[in-house]
């Protein structure tokens, strides 16, 4: 039994990874400044004795007691990070800061969930981790990627300078059940306008390509990679089969027997053309590749956002982008 801090814990992923730590044992405390992550991702933990949950902002310090830091606080929605972008830049330069020196502190663990987004519109692929990407330093998404690049560079340096236990992630494009509704991400956007039998947005032609990791996978490879003694990172952590965002929008028509159109908008800027992650270094290190099925990972979310709906819960709606609007 650990204790271990997730930062971003309400979100997405973040909860997941919580139910994932308390199934097995550890005392789990949750910090969220619940800019975008939900309570009721996280609403089920709140009767277990090992779980607490502190509304706070990783832009600001925190003096706790723990063993691990999982820190996944930060949006990672295009539409969401570029809502404020400084603020963006602030939770992975001032609040990755914050994090390692808790982590110096407490002399614990600090793995950090950084992105395919390093390797911005990548020239090399698949992408592997000694590609140093293709980031345009101005644009609308560099707020977030140039961000997950310091915190990168931080957490190394951190390692180099005070010998911290750092681990590295690098997350592909991840999706299933608790990502909100009205995130803005492909996956939202595409089922819950299909639900709501409105046209399907697609951006650009729908040749640009994504592949697809079920977020069961993605949280098991990252508990592997942060209990693992041998490498700091960073690992690539994803599903290396690639799909068009056409073929996706498809996909999801066919499996929810909806007949609602597809229509066609502009691209936002700089959106990458393709992403597909090399992942023979997290099969070597982590004995680990992702299990779920694309078509099954599909269903499951279906389903999420079915009963969401059916509950009855609020689906906010800001036109069919979702909360924050198209990204620029
Ligand atoms: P999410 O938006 O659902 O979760 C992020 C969580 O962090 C939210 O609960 C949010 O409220 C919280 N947060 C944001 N800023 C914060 C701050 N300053 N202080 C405290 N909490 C803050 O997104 P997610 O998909 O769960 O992503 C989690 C992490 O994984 C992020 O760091 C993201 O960059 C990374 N990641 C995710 C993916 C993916 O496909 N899901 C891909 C690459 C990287
Ligand atoms: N996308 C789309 N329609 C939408 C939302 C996203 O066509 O309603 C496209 C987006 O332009 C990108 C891909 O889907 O090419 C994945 O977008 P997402 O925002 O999920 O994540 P990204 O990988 O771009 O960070």
């Amino acid at each position: 039994m650990r204790s271990i801090l997730v930062t971003g814990g309400a979100g997405f992923l973040g909860s997941h990874l919580c139910e994932r730590l308390l199934d097995r044992g550890d005392d789990v405390i949750c910090v969220d400044n619940f800019f975008s992550g939900k309570k009721r991702n996280i609403m089920h933990l709140m009767g277990n004795p090992r779980f607490e949950v502190v509304r706070h902002d990783i832009v600001r310090p925190i003096f706790l007691e723990v063993e691990q830091i999982y820190n996944l606080a930060c949006p990672a929605s295009p539409a969401a990070y570029q809502y404020n972008p400084i603020k963006t830049i602030k939770t992975s330069t001032n609040g990755v800061i914050n994090m390692l020196g808790l982590a110096k502190r407490c002399q614990a663990r600090l793995l950090h969930a950084s992105t395919s987004e390093v390797y911005g519109d990548p020239e090399v692929h698949p992408q592997t981790e000694d590609y140093w990407g293709h980031v345009n330093p101005l644009g609308p998404r560099s707020c977030y990627d140039e961000g997950k690049r310091v915190a990168e560079s931080l957490c190394m340096n951190y390692h180099l300078t005070h010998d911290l236990d750092v681990r590295i992630v690098r997350i592909f494009n991840t999706y299933g059940p608790r990502m909100a509704p009205d995130d803005g991400r492909v996956m939202a956007n595409f089922i819950n306008q299909a639900l709501r039998d409105e046209p399907i947005t697609i951006y650009g032609d729908g040749g640009q390509t994504r592949s697809f990791c079920y977020v069961d996978d993605l949280v098991e490879g990252m508990i592997r990679m942060m209990d693992q003694e041998e490498s700091i990172g960073p690992v690539n952590v994803g599903n290396p089969i690639e799909t068009s965002i056409k073929e996706l929008a498809e996909m999801i028509l066919e499996i929810m027997g909806s007949k609602t159109e597809l229509i066609f908008e502009d691209l936002p800027a700089d959106d990458p053309r393709r992403r597909c992650p090399d992942i023979t270094r997290a099969r070597q290190l982590l004995q680990w590749e992702p299990k779920v099925e694309l078509r099954q990972g599909l269903v499951n979310t279906i389903a999420y956002y079915r009963q969401l709906m059916e509950d009855n819960a609020v689906i906010r709606r800001k036109g069919s982008a979702g909360a924050w609007g198209k990204p620029q």
